[in-house]
């Protein structure tokens, strides 16, 4: 079923209109091929989250009963996690490289945009799983999923945190600048789809959670550090709260120019939903060691020759 589902979204992706930029920003695709990775239900780990993340994360089962309570009867053990990583285009990545102070448009807009494809990629892989004769549900589009908020330090997380799903599935670790490096780097997007298809669970490679990270394997590097043009990354890590607050200088600055193209995002944070224009921010994903590969990778292969 692995390479079924792999093919499905593969086509997804190249044919959706969804996964393109508007004509004014030259119409090509945001995303390039998805990668894909599946852990299981009952993976210990889920119940680690709630220390990592914060006691309101949810494990698969917990998410699937409390979404779907005629569905409780589920064993966890016979759930999985399919976690698909969409990688921003060469495009879009190479446009980015040189921006200093605002992003480079081309990703602006393609970040703007991905929110509503990522949205019908969840729903069609439902229902791709549904014809199949199984159940699934997107975590992201449940009724619960949320986004919740604690101040000092501000600290912004959800009860569904697609990078951890990621983890889980094997897809890649966590990094300085609090990315998700992956096979395909660190400038993607991650959502995921529960469902009780058997399918089988990717192997994690490690399960050090900073493995794909240079600084945190040698020290060194910091590049995305260099690059954060509001002083939110340092060797302590990533200061929330002065990120938010570019972001939202970001958005003042391009939102009058952009703002007849714009598509609304809704949420629902600490209970009350609300409509945003996200436009991002992610110097510190470009122009950077890990932006399109796993840089540590890259040095143990070079070490090796
Ligand atoms: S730029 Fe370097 S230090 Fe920063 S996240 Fe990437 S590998 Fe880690
Ligand atoms: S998203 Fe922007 S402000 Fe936040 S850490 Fe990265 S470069 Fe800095």
């Amino acid at each position: 079923m692995h390479n079924s589902v792999k093919d499905f979204l593969e086509t997804l992706f190249s044919e959706n209109a969804l996964n393109r930029l508007p004509d004014t920003h030259g119409s090509g695709r945001i995303f390039d091929s998805p990668l894909i990775g599946v852990s299981g239900g009952a993976d210990p780990i889920f119940q680690r989250y709630k220390e990592v993340v914060g006691p309101e994360h949810l494990t698969p089962y917990e998410i699937w009963s409390q979404s779907n309570p005629e569905m409780s009867g589920t064993e966890s053990g016979s759930l999985r996690v399919l976690s698909i990583i969409f990688p921003y285009t060469n495009r879009i990545r190479e446009a980015s490289k040189t921006a200093k102070t605002m992003p480079a448009e081309v990703y602006s807009v393609g970040r703007n945009f991905a929110n509503e494809f990522m949205g019908d990629v969840l729903k069609k892989s439902v229902s791709f799983f549904q014809k199949k004769g199984y159940n699934a549900m997107a975590g992201m589009q449940s009724p619960v999923f949320q986004i919740l908020t604690k101040e000092e330090p501000l600290q912004l997380y959800s009860v569904w945190s697609e990078r951890h799903i990621a983890f889980a599935a094997g897809l890649g670790t966590f990094s300085l600048h609090e990315g998700f490096i992956s096979e395909v780097g660190c400038n993607i997007r991650v959502t995921s789809v529960i469902t009780d298809a058997p399918l089988e669970i990717s192997p994690r490679k490690s399960d050090d959670p900073y493995a794909n990270c240079l600084f945190y394997t040698t020290g060194k590097c910091k590049k995305c550090v260099e690059r954060c043009p509001a002083d939110a990354l340092s060797d302590k890590g990533h200061d929330k709260l002065k990120c938010y607050l570019y972001l939202k200088t970001i958005e003042q600055e391009m939102k009058p120019r952009l703002s007849g193209l714009l598509k609304p995002h809704q949420r629902v944070v600490n209970g009350e939903r609300n409509t945003s224009f996200p436009l991002g921010c992610a110097f510190c994903q470009f122009n950077v060691p890990c932006t399109s590969k796993i840089p540590v990778k890259e040095r143990d292969e070079d070490n090796r020759d």
